[in-house]
């Protein structure tokens, strides 16, 4: 049996991996099938992530960050979590292929995923015109008119790095003002090929094979209109990925994973969490670092403690109700 697995491979999970790795823990991560390296696989440039002074492509720093892990020792299996059994003081985690791993303790990092419009048309023409990810599917839409949907961060980068190919730019936002930092704002409201259509909201996607258009409804006075379009691009934010958990951690009001304060402890004890997956506010890359380390450390005090009293009676340090592991303070 392993004493930590780590399941996710984003920013929080790797970097669990590095302190973890480097403690003699020999994480195993489950790195995912298909999405690894989370979110900043789907980002251009990384302008904010400490020590990159010309910024950093978002893979190029995913990567370097799992080889600084693997250096260490951390081993990275290409494989899902499928099912957890965590409840008891062993934690099992069941991949795709099959294969039942086990450790004493689990950092759970599985970060956030797109947030849908929950609308008819998204998903029939998903792949089709409707797209989550414009560095994947940018160069689809050459001399193309396409609308990006949001008002934040996400949606002005989208917009902007879309009109390196796009003809036109629509950024269809539900409100009168962006939510988006100021300087993406500025970097958009520049953009020549970029046009905001203020106070409305998509509310069916046209096309029986790829998209025509989109139905806008006015947030203001309920009025419809059609607009012609060859793409839309869905911005709109994140939901935290928590269903292997639902019924077997305790999640917050928002569908963020419950930890204990500023720590990672979670409602299970050995049990710990990281990421976007607790984090409803910041969700930068390099919060999702620093909440890693967190976790690393948190799992290394509740493993040395577990080495030192043998099976740690759940009840020892009792939170606001719940039982809580005893941890050194991080
Ligand atoms: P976000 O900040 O939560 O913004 C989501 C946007 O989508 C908001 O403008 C919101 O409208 C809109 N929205 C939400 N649900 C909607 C719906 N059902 N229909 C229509 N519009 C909807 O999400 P984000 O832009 O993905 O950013 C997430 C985090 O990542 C932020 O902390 C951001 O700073 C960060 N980020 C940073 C960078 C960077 O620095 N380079 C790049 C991308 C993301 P309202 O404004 O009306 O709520």
């Amino acid at each position: 049996m392993r004493q930590l697995i780590i399941i996710g491979s984003g920013p929080a999970a790797l970097t669990a991996a590095i302190y973890a790795a480097r403690a003699n823990l020999n994480p195993l991560v489950v790195a995912s099938s298909v999405d690894v390296g989370g979110e900043l696989m789907n980002t251009t440039d990384v302008e904010n992530f400490p020590g990159f002074p010309d910024g950093i492509q978002g893979p190029e720093l995913m990567a370097k960050i799992q080889a600084q892990a693997e250096r260490f020792g951390a081993e990275i299996r290409y494989d899902d979590a499928v099912e957890l059994d965590i409840a008891g003081p062993v934690k099992r985690v069941t991949l795709g292929s099959g294969t039942v791993e086990e450790a004493d303790a689990l950092i759970f990092a599985t970060g956030s995923a797109y947030r849908k419009i929950g609308i008819a048309g998204e998903e029939r023409l998903s792949g089709r015109g409707v797209s989550w990810c414009a560095t994947c599917d940018g160069f689809f839409f050459r001399e193309k008119t396409i609308a990006v949907v949001g008002g934040g961060d996400s949606a002005m980068e989208e917009a902007t790095f879309l009109t390196r190919f796009a003809s036109k730019v629509y950024v269809i936002h539900r409100r009168g003002e962006l939510r988006a930092s100021k300087i993406m704002q500025e970097r958009a409201f520049a953009n020549e090929k970029i046009e905001f259509v203020w106070n409305s909201q998509v509310v069916d996607i046209l096309g029986t094979d790829a998209v025509t258009g989109v139905v806008l409804e006015s947030t203001v006075d309920g009025s419809r209109r059609e607009l012609a379009l060859e793409g839309v691009f869905v911005a709109i934010g994140n939901d935290p990925r928590t269903h292997l958990v639902h019924d077997k951690l305790e999640l917050t009001a928002e569908g963020t994973v419950w930890v204990d304060g500023r720590s990672s402890r979670t409602s299970v004890p050995g049990v710990f969490a990281a990421g976007d997956v607790i984090d409803p506010t910041y969700r930068q890359a390099a919060t999702a670092a620093g909440s890693g380390t967190v976790a690393a450390l948190d799992a290394e005090h509740y493993l040395a403690a577990l080495g030192e009293a043998g099976t740690p009676d759940p009840a020892a340090d009792e939170i606001g109700g719940r039982a809580h592991v005893a941890s050194p303070a991080v």
